[in-house]
């Protein structure tokens, strides 16, 4: 279900980007785009279910293109990633999540998700920036979490790098934990904090798939390891309930918010986290 769930995914993407870049010039457009910082960001709302009680946000980035209007990450990125300008990208957004959350305090900690391309890691450029804003959100009781996709293999200098980010107070998520192929090895060399289960795997609850089974995995081994667990795309009360009967407390999808501006999440108030 999940190979199924990504291929139709991935064949809706390249349609529509098929229709919205059909023409030369996409380097200078995707490159103009990035000098004129034509990127926005959403958040959404991570929640205690047993609670309800928000506990952080996730950053996702969107393209407001200025003829064609919001364009997400899934149609644009790939195009990013071809030209080599995710780390520009990158960059961008923790200036703009930082930026967005500078009046912000909170006296609990607050969780500040933001998604990291493994290629990041080897570029030269991160590293000082990236700790110094760290620290700064830190003192006003933020914390930021890398989220690293394991779709691709981490190579050793992008380990070691994301171990010493991880030093200076930094967390470290597995992202869309299940669908890749280094899991179990990754797990092992790498040290994390949170895993988040994909939503490939909450979208087999509740229906007789076979892989059920492999969510059910996933939880008892994230248990057994002592890995914290965020179930990502949780749309449904049952999906809830049958998550937090298996103690994963943590979800973040449209049952609790869509993602949206900061402006427009009302659950979110400064110091109540
Ligand atoms: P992701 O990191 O797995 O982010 C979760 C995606 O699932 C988001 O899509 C979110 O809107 C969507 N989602 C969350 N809850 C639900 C739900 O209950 N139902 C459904 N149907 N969808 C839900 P989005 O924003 O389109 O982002 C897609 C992907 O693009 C992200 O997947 C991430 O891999 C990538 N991405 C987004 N922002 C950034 C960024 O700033 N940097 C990088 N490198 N990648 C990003
Ligand atoms: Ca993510
Ligand atoms: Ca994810
Ligand atoms: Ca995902």
């Amino acid at each position: 279900a999940a190979i199924v769930c990504s291929l139709i995914t991935s064949l809706a993407i390249v349609i529509a980007r098929r229709f919205l870049f059909s023409h030369r010039g996409i380097h200078g457009e995707v490159k103009s785009a990035i000098k004129r910082k034509e990127f926005i960001l959403h958040f959404q709302l991570q929640v205690d279910a047993r609670t309800g009680k928000v506990v952080g946000v996730e950053a996702l980035v969107r393209w407001l293109h200025p003829e064609r209007g919001l364009i997400y990450p899934d149609v644009f990125i790939p195009v990013l990633e071809e030209f080599g300008l995710m780390t520009e990208l990158t960059e961008l957004v923790v200036e703009q999540a930082a930026a967005e959350f500078a009046d912000w305090t909170f006296t609990e900690r607050f969780h500040l998700g933001i998604n990291f391309p493994p290629d990041y890691f080897l570029s030269d450029k991160h590293g000082q920036g990236l700790i110094s804003q760290a620290k700064l959100l830190k003192s006003r009781g933020i914390q930021l979490g890398l989220e690293i996709t394991e779709r691709q293999l981490l190579d050793q200098r992008a380990k070691a790098a994301i171990t010493d980010l991880r030093e200076f107070g930094l967390e470290v998520l597995i992202d869309d934990f299940g669908t890749g192929q280094t899991s179990l090895a990754m797990l092992e060399s790498t040290p994390i904090d949170y895993l988040k289960i994909d939503k490939c795997f909450v979208d087999t609850i509740g229906s007789d798939s076979v892989n059920t089974p492999v969510l059910d995995a996933i939880i008892a081994m994230a248990h057994g390891l002592n890995l914290n667990l965020i179930a990502e795309g949780v749309e449904h009360r049952s999906q809830a309930e049958y998550l937090l009967a298996r103690d994963v407390t943590l979800h973040q999808g449209y049952l609790y918010s869509k993602p949206k501006p900061l402006e427009q999440l009302s659950q979110l108030r400064q110091g109540q986290a």
